[in-house]
């Protein structure tokens, strides 16, 4: 459950996106949030190497290097969304990669992909028509989104669907958008799975990997 000053609760990206560890509201630091699901457990797609790198690596470097640069600035008390939108530079890059990490890794989901249902649906299918057309047209969105990025599914403030790439750290939380689902299109999120084959990358996360319940209760 997402926080306002650490423990209180401010609404925003409410759903089932656990950010925070109750259990670690009082700790000082950030801290790497739990995977929810085993490092093997969306293998064959994405390996458990994959996890010890991106996920052991790459994002708790970004948890790392958040809590070293914020020791004694404005932002040293602030949870991390508040920190996503206040800051810029460096604090900015390495607090919205915690974020959008962690947002990732509850896009997908063991035994995930096949279609959503219901409300999500209806959005879907009044942007693009179909959900084989919105497929169509995210990939096309996360194969074009040039260099280290994200592609994300998103709400619009009138309450309609969206595709919407990000560059570098960019996020969605400082936009007027609601994530949905996101996909890392980073080299790193790919590149001991499929090498440069980040059209693959895409098509797999689509057919076997993506959390369409976690996007519907985002949705909701
Ligand atoms: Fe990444």
């Amino acid at each position: 459950m997402p926080s306002g000053v650490r423990g209180h609760p401010v609404g925003v990206q409410s759903g089932p996106f656990p950010l925070h560890d109750p259990t670690k509201e009082t700790d000082v630091e950030h801290t790497l949030p739990a995977l929810p699901y085993a490092m093997d457990a969306l293998a064959p797609h994405i390996s458990k190497e994959t996890f010890e790198f991106h996920y052991g690596k790459h994002h708790q470097a970004y948890v790392t290097n958040l809590n070293n640069l914020i020791k004694g600035t404005e932002f040293e008390n602030l949870v991390l969304e508040d920190i996503v939108r206040k800051a810029s530079a460096g604090i900015f890059n390495n607090a919205a990669q915690v974020w959008n990490h962690t947002f990732f890794w509850h896009s997908m989901k063991p035994s995930g992909g096949g279609e959503p249902t219901g409300a999500l649906a209806a959005a879907i299918n009044a942007k693009w028509g179909t959900f084989a057309a919105f497929k169509e047209a995210f990939t096309k969105s996360a194969v074009g989104n040039f260099g280290s990025g994200w592609t994300w599914l998103v709400k619009k403030a009138d309450g309609s669907v969206d595709i919407v790439n990000t560059s570098n750290a960019g996020t969605t939380l400082t936009s007027g958008d609601k994530a949905l689902l996101t996909i890392d299109v980073w080299e790193h999120a790919y590149y001991i799975d499929f090498r440069n084959a980040r059209p693959k990358f895409v098509e797999t996360f689509l057919n076997s990997l993506a959390n369409w319940d976690f996007a519907a209760g985002n949705f909701a």
